[in-house]
């Protein structure tokens, strides 16, 4: 195959960067267009909710020499048609022998006529770290992982913190309602107000307003229930939707040319046998490795061990694998101290893990869900052995 002269990017996140640098480093040497709807050159979003937040970092750019890869960015411009070797944005129309969609995700909103914050952009960190004072009513809505950043960020500036779940645990959808509850305690602990199974219906000025009619004040309220793959712009492109831009295992959709990487993406799992979308940091950083390559006529696949990480109330919570078709869970250590894991088996097999401030186990758990060893499972539950020393027939 011969290199395609212009590649488009769409999307100037994480992934969409990555994309570029890849190409580079491969040796492209056609023209390469960025476009990204923010103002801003490439930037980091895991900080935002973490030292942004506290005032720690105030910007978190990606790479400060953009010059050196040759890209044309069009900043401040969304992409609003993907046409037949087209991509059309508000200000113009770029021509592309192959395309990258790498437009993230945007958070859902809840209805009600009070202003709600969400927490995705450099911008909204920064205004929402101004609000952050002592004595501040905040209302989190959403136990997720963005919630309980949070949660540990406001708590630490001194802001008055409750966070309404609609769920029986925090973190349920991530990793289940057990693993979910042994993090509740750590709200009470930061002086945060944790309320389950509290649905909200609506945001109003003055507070929010929850499904029992009752109104809970707030000064500031911000909405963290979850995204949604940014992909409406794509409609009647021909590009197959399905939970994201449904790409297969190489990262191709189903036009020719068209790739999509990061979080608007959900591509099929050679792993897991099934199409998969994840909102990882880790994802956005290595899948743009095979586009790219695969862009430039290579096969690869994409068949990732996911990984994960959130910072909670002091704590370094680690997740690898995808425990969606797991049996079994097995606790390693006790959910009350604070350190400890939780196993996922299917079978004998050990096919995700959260830890929380054990990076040691995280490593040994990610070598073995990728050699697919079996596993002693009262191996595995004392912590006083090594993970890796848990697998049958010798560590991989
Ligand atoms: C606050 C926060 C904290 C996080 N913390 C962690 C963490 O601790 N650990 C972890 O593993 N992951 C974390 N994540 C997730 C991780 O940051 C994402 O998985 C990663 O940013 C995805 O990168 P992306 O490039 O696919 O998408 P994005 O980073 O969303 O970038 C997509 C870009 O495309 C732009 N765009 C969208 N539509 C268009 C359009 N039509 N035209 C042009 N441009 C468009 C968007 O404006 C955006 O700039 C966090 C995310 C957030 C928001």
């Amino acid at each position: 195959m011969t290199e395609p002269a212009r590649v488009v990017v769409v999307g100037a996140g994480l992934a969409g960067l990555r994309v570029t640098e890849e190409l580079r480093t491969l040796g492209y040497g056609g023209t390469l267009t960025l476009i990204g709807a923010e103002g801003r050159p490439p930037y980091d979003r895991p900080p935002l909710s973490k030292k942004m937040l506290t005032g720690e970092l105030d910007d978190t750019s990606l790479r400060p020499d953009m010059e050196s890869l040759a890209v044309d960015m069009r900043l401040g411009e969304s992409a609003v048609a993907l046409g037949d070797r087209t991509v059309r944005t508000e200000a113009a129309e770029y021509e592309w022998d192959a395309v990258v969609l790498a437009t993230g995700a945007v958070p859902v909103r809840l209805p009600g006529d009070g202003q709600q914050r969400v927490l995705r952009t450099a911008d909204d960190s920064l205004a929402l770290r101004q609000l952050l004072r002592p004595g501040v009513r905040l209302v989190i809505v959403g136990a997720g992982w963005i919630g309980a950043e949070l949660a540990t960020a406001a708590t630490a500036r001194g802001a008055a913190v409750t966070v309404l779940e609609a769920a029986d645990a925090p973190l349920e959808a991530a990793v289940g309602s057990q693993v979910g509850l042994a993090t509740v305690p750590w709200y009470a602990a930061a002086g945060a107000d944790l309320r389950l199974g509290q649905r909200v219906t609506a945001i109003r000025p003055d507070g929010v307003e929850l499904s029992r009619g009752e109104m809970l004040p707030a000064d500031v309220v911000v909405t963290a229930v979850g995204v949604r793959p940014a992909v409406s712009w794509l409609a009647g492109s021909g590009v197959l939707l399905d939970n994201g831009v449904a790409v297969d295992a190489q990262l191709r959709s189903s036009v020719p040319g068209v790739f999509a990487v990061g979080d608007c993406a959900s591509f099929w799992s050679s792993r897991y046998e099934r199409q998969l979308r994840f909102e990882h940091w880790d994802i956005a950083l290595h899948a743009p490795e095979v586009a790219a390559a695969n862009i430039l006529g290579a096969s690869s696949e994409y068949n990732p061990v996911p990984y994960f990480w959130s910072e909670q109330f002091g704590r370094m919570v680690q997740y690898v694998g995808w425990h969606g078709a797991a049996e079994r869970l097995i606790w390693r250590g006790d959910p009350a101290g604070p350190k400890w894991a939780a196993c996922w088996l299917s079978g004998d097999r050990l096919v995700a893990a959260l830890t929380v401030g054990l990076p040691r186990d995280l490593l040994q758990s990610r070598r073995l869900i990728e050699a697919g060893n079996r596993v002693d499972q009262g191996k595995l539950a004392d912590p006083g052995i090594a993970i890796r020393d848990s697998a049958i027939g010798g560590h991989p």
